[in-house]
């Protein structure tokens, strides 16, 4: 299967790189699309989450990094992908994927929404705390991918 795995990787942390890992080995291909939702400020531009994640994930064959600014359906549709991947951490996540599967679900009935527990080392991690707990001068190298944690430094000096 030709699977979509959409997010904001603002940055990229390894609780990401974990679910990509885990689902890259039974999918046929994997496209980690990145939104740019022009309304929103990201730390790191475009071009810089998506070297980030390309680097990170470097050793995995099967997989493209892309990104859109549309709707997820249309976008999906036009990869040819049949399965959204999300990542569900807590019970707080639930409520608003719960949502946006189903009105993904309403708009294109053949794209379903697979969702993948996190695993429990990284269930409290998100790109948020990561970029607090560096933003304070706390050390994030356990929390991101080696690029990501000398790219986030450099940016917070
Ligand atoms: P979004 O703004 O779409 O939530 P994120 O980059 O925060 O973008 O997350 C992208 C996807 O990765 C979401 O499905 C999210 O639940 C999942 N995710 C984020 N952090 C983790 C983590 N630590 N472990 C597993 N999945 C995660």
């Amino acid at each position: 299967m030709r699977v979509i795995y959409p997010g904001s990787f603002d940055p990229i942390t390894k609780g990401h790189l974990d679910i990509i890992k885990r689902i890259a080995p039974k999918s046929e291909k994997v496209y980690v699309a990145i939104l740019n939702n022009s309304t929103k400020n990201y730390l790191f531009s475009l071009e810089e989450r998506l070297e980030l994640i390309r680097k990170s994930c470097e050793d995995i064959e099967n997989i493209e990094v892309v990104y859109f600014d549309g709707l997820l359906v249309d976008f999906a549709k036009k990869l040819n992908c049949s399965i959204i991947i999300r990542g569900l951490r807590a019970v707080s996540d639930y409520e608003m994927e719960m949502q946006m599967a189903l009105v993904n679900r309403s708009m294109y009935k053949d794209l379903e929404t697979l969702f993948m527990v996190a695993d429990g080392n990284y269930s409290y991690l998100s790109s948020s705390i990561v970029k607090e707990v560096a933003s304070y001068g706390g050390d994030i190298e356990q929390y991101v991918p080696k690029c990501v944690a000398e790219s986030l430094m450099k940016k917070l000096r």
